[in-house]
């Protein structure tokens, strides 16, 4: 029942063995590389554990399946470093062991920072998170702790002491809090038996949840982790869906008014060259009209996919909607604008999109409308930019026009 499940889940290929004695036969094999392992406390020929001892020792993740967890056990359990421990109770255990295996493959690209004066504590840390496969940053240094950050952004979770080498904790949070939102970034602190006003200072200060030094217990400490960790990462997904295109994956209207407003207040500022274009698709309703809407939308997410490519990672490509395309580029030279739009056109032309296994093709053309000048807003520009593609649309479609 195990196997099936977890190879239902089409990731893994499942080996079983029925004691210590199999186990270690296929260890011992050359050719077997084990992502993970699921270890029963109890073998006919190892009662005690003895198969954590063989696995944890190859360096392979362990966890542990059993039916009965006495507090001996799950001491010696934990003291051999394992992932965690399932019980076996029902249907959901299984789930609970598919959902670890997913986050062991998901926690090597998972960031987390531990600052902490005291060697040990940041070592056993450490040492915790990396049973989880956890990517993890360590320093006993407030600074430190700062420019790790600044080098590592996508950082999803620093765990704080109260004490560090050059500062104390709380200004440690005060000091991140002010570059990394609560929503972008999880923080835990680190607080010693006793020290409930610390506590209580640590998630004013800003952190989302605390733990005690002398007497967390593994269990708690790893869901916790996990927890704060989905939760960041749940946000950063709803904004990036929020300001994408579900059809093209191309920056949708919001986020091209957001971060295209900036654009024009800092080329406005500094005197650099701002290039707005408008871009839209020539009789498209016919492509809809003669092979459905579906191939329509094929349609679009090629387009996108050549907008994307030609243009630079700095250059917004969005979609404003429909048959509509919108891009803002800075420091493009003004002598090559016109040659950059005319190639995205001639490229667009030559072009085609194959449907049903190449039965379909389709062909389609772009009018574009281009502007340089800077007016006083971001708004009027793209006015104009629409303005040009209507002449663009007028004097015959498939062309660029351009004023620079
Ligand atoms: P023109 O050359 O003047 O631009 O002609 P056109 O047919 O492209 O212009 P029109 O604005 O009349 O038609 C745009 C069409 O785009 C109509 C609409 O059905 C289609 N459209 C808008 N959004 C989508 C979409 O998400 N998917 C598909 N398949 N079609 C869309
Ligand atoms: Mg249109
Ligand atoms: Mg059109």
């Amino acid at each position: 029942m195990i196997q099936k499940r977890i190879e239902s889940s089409g990731k893994y290929q499942v080996c079983w063995a029925k004691n210590l004695a199999e186990a270690r036969d296929i260890l011992d094999q050359p050719d077997n590389d084990f992502f993970a392992s699921l270890l029963d406390f109890n073998l006919p020929d190892a009662p005690n554990g003895e198969i954590i001892d063989t696995v944890v020792a190859r360096q392979i993740p362990a966890i542990i399946f059993t039916a009965y967890v006495s507090e001996e056990i799950r001491q010696k359990v934990w003291s051999f470093n394992v992932v965690d421990y399932v019980l076996k109770e029902d249907v959901l255990s299984l789930e609970y062991i598919v959902s670890l295996l997913t986050s062991l493959e998901k926690n090597h690209k998972t960031k987390i920072l531990v600052a902490n004066n005291d060697a040990d504590d940041r070592q056993s840390i450490a040492s915790l998170l990396k049973v989880h496969h956890y990517q993890v940053l360590a320093t006993d240094s407030g600074k430190d702790a700062l420019h790790l950050l600044a080098e590592h952004p996508e950082t999803r979770l620093v765990i704080a002491a109260p004490e560090l080498q050059d500062m104390d904790g709380l200004t440690l949070i005060q000091k991140i809090r002010r570059i990394f939102p609560k929503e972008e970034l999880a923080i835990m602190g680190l607080v010693a038996k006793g020290e409930h006003i610390m506590a209580a200072r640590f998630l004013k200060y800003g952190a989302h949840h605390f733990i005690v030094r002398e007497t967390f217990l593994p269990e708690e400490f790893y869901c916790s982790v996990r927890l704060l960790i989905e939760n960041i990462e749940h946000f950063l997904q709803l904004r990036s869906t929020a300001l994408q295109d579900f059809l093209t994956g191309l920056h949708n209207r919001r986020y091209f008014f957001i971060t295209g407003e900036k654009l024009f207040a800092s080329a406005k500022r500094n005197n650099v060259t701002l290039v707005c274009a408008m871009l839209d698709i020539d009789f498209f309703k016919k492509v809809n009209d003669q092979h459905g809407h579906e191939a329509g939308d094929q349609v679009l997410k090629h387009i996108a996919l050549i907008l994307k490519n030609r243009m630079r990672k700095t250059d917004i490509v969005a979609r404003l909607g429909g048959e509509e395309f919108c891009i803002l580029a800075v420091n493009m030279a003004p002598e090559a604008v016109r040659d950059i739009f005319e190639e995205i056109r001639k490229r667009i032309e030559d072009s085609e999109v194959l449907l049903d296994e190449g039965a379909t093709r389709i062909k389609v053309t772009i009018s574009i409308g281009v502007t340089t000048q800077i007016t006083d807003s971001l708004e009027n520009m793209i006015k104009k930019a629409d303005f040009l593609l209507y002449d663009a649309k007028e004097s015959g479609r498939n062309r660029v026009v351009a004023e620079v």
